[in-house]
């Protein structure tokens, strides 16, 4: 028994009924999303797309950090991403604790993670703005690529564009 077992038998089960799309790994529609980690965001679902449509990039708050600059370079000049939307969402849990929070919470536990930078978010309009401007002027990106920001809400289903 293993604490994954649950997930090994539904995947069993979903190999029987899979097909082989024949799709590649290039994003069908060139798009990536950026957005949360939150389990309550389907993606796909919420934008309309399918598997094989766009490249999701997900980490805590939706922010644009190296790493994910790395994956979206990789993601335009390998995959065939040509657009880039940002989407964080409402009631985020990175929006209710600071960095100095989450340390204090960790300390609790015996752990230091001070060399850690959490990227939590105090301003939502400003940390989406920051980080649409930290793909815009990247250097590594296409000069003129469209990139957006939206956030979705959790409880109704919508998203709401970015006015910058
Ligand atoms: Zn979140």
């Amino acid at each position: 028994m293993s604490a994954f077992d649950d997930l090994y038998a539904a995947n069993a089960k979903f190999a029987k009924r899979f097909a082989d799309s024949g799709l590649t790994g290039r994003a069908a529609r060139g798009l990536a999303v950026v957005t949360c980690m939150d389990s309550r965001i389907d993606p796909l679902g919420l934008l309309g797309l399918k598997a094989g449509d766009a490249k999701i990039i997900r980490n805590a708050g939706a922010r644009v950090t190296d790493d994910v600059l790395r994956t979206l370079v990789l993601a335009v000049y390998v995959l065939g991403v040509e657009r880039v939307l940002v989407m964080p969402h409402t009631d985020c849990g990175m929006a209710k604790v600071t960095d100095p929070d989450v340390h204090a919470l960790t300390q609790e536990r015996g752990v230091d993670t001070r060399s850690l930078e959490f990227h939590t978010v105090p301003d939502q309009n400003e940390a989406l703005r920051h980080d649409l401007t930290r793909i815009r002027s990247t250097p590594f990106l296409p000069q003129g690529m469209p990139v957006a920001g939206a956030i979705y809400d959790v409880h109704t289903g919508r998203l709401t564009p970015a006015p910058f």
